[in-house]
């Protein structure tokens, strides 16, 4: 196609989701997470695609994301990582499910329950274990969960926490310590509590590196886009980003190329535009040391990336406008590309914007 677009490989993404699940006890649930549009890529493809492979459960950080899928007739339920005060009656309105991670949400979740008369709603512990983001500490969660005993409008469907550096092996000692303290957090309130909630903490790194923090459910979310292939080359990238040359320009000795004339040409120049910008989520931090390749062949970024285009150099190069230029596919990944920008595969995903086309490969 002769534009910008971003491929979503559906086939990628469910060998992804078979890959982590192989890895996994029979009896452990999956929670793929779906925030921020799906890692960049759709969340309603990607939601639709995993409610066929039977996924337990969804998590997006913010309920109106939640919404979005609902609107689409996604009844899986879904965890809503960070909700805010202001989404409450939305969390209720959709049936998402809300962790409690401090008292500020909690006693404003609790007096919305208590003012509609609502019983029984499903909702999720979350305890800080060492992130320090979110969720309630060793010395608040005791309180927390008086609280949510006393107010017997909640069900607590599961207890979890986040590893802060499960990819990294060099803080081994560190996630363990996590792992440790979460189960021991996890045993006092199920001493306190008649019902019987998961436990779950294993991001992809986590599942990948850690088995003893397998619980209940795990909740992938880069691996199912195909990352973290440093520690498993399984994974297939399910992103690839794609545009064209969409002119040539040559330039002369001492012609500056784009805004605030930050590049100047030191010879006679082939410069290629590219139908792609920060905008889109081409970061303007990209112009240091941003590639991409044609017809194989890596080509550095020339100038200051601008909002809805960027340069690159074609010296030497036998291309035509409308020729295709890859900026990440499954070869040269975003995580590859994401390092060489000096951010990580998540950023980049995340940042592709819906002016993007995406076109799914099923
Ligand atoms: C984003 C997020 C995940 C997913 O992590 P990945 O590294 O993408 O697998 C899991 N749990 C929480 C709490 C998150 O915020």
């Amino acid at each position: 196609m002769k534009k910008t677009i971003l491929e979503i490989d559906i086939k990628a993404l469910e060998h992804n989701f078979n890959v982590i699940n192989s890895k996994l006890k029979p009896s452990t649930k999956f929670m793929a997470v779906v925030k921020a549009n799906g890692y960049g890529s759709d969340s309603i493809e990607v939601a639709k695609k995993l409610v066929a492979l039977n996924v337990d459960y969804f998590a997006v950080a913010f309920a109106e994301e939640g919404v979005k899928l609902r609107k689409e007739g996604i009844k899986t339920p879904i965890l809503v990582l960070i909700p805010q005060v202001g989404s409450i009656k939305k969390i209720i309105d959709y049936k998402l499910e809300p962790s409690l991670y401090s008292f500020y949400f909690l006693e404003s979740f609790i007096s919305f329950l208590e003012l509609n008369s609502i019983h029984s709603y499903s909702c999720h512990l979350k305890i800080n274990s060492g992130l320090n983001r979110i969720g309630f500490n060793e010395s608040e969660f005791e309180q927390a969960v008086d609280k949510i005993k006393d107010s017997q409008k909640i069900k607590l469907v599961s207890i979890y926490s986040h590893l802060a550096a499960s990819e990294d092996l060099n803080e081994k000692k560190f996630t363990k310590m996590q792992i440790n303290l979460f189960k021991k957090i996890a045993s006092t309130i199920k001493s306190k509590i008649s019902e019987k909630p998961m436990l779950h903490m294993s991001n992809t790194s986590g599942i990948l590196n850690f088995d003893e923090c397998e619980f209940d459910m795990v909740r992938s979310g880069i691996g199912l886009y195909g990352y973290n292939n440093e520690l498993d080359k399984n994974l297939k990238p399910v992103h690839k980003l794609k545009s064209i040359i969409s002119q040539i320009i040559i330039a002369e000795k001492g012609d500056s190329i784009g805004y605030n004339r930050k590049f100047i040409c030191d010879a006679k120049t082939k410069i290629g535009v590219i139908p792609m910008g920060h905008a889109d989520g081409i970061s303007r931090s990209f112009s240091k040391n941003g590639y991409v390749f044609i017809k194989g062949a890596k080509t550095k970024v020339i100038g200051n990336i601008c909002m809805d285009v960027f340069m690159v150099n074609l010296n030497d190069m036998d291309v035509k406008e409308g020729d295709e230029i890859v900026v990440f596919d499954t070869k040269n990944n975003a995580e590859s590309f994401a390092s060489s920008v000096g951010t990580i595969s998540y950023e980049i995903l995340t940042n592709l914007s819906s002016r993007i086309e995406r076109k799914f490969i099923l």
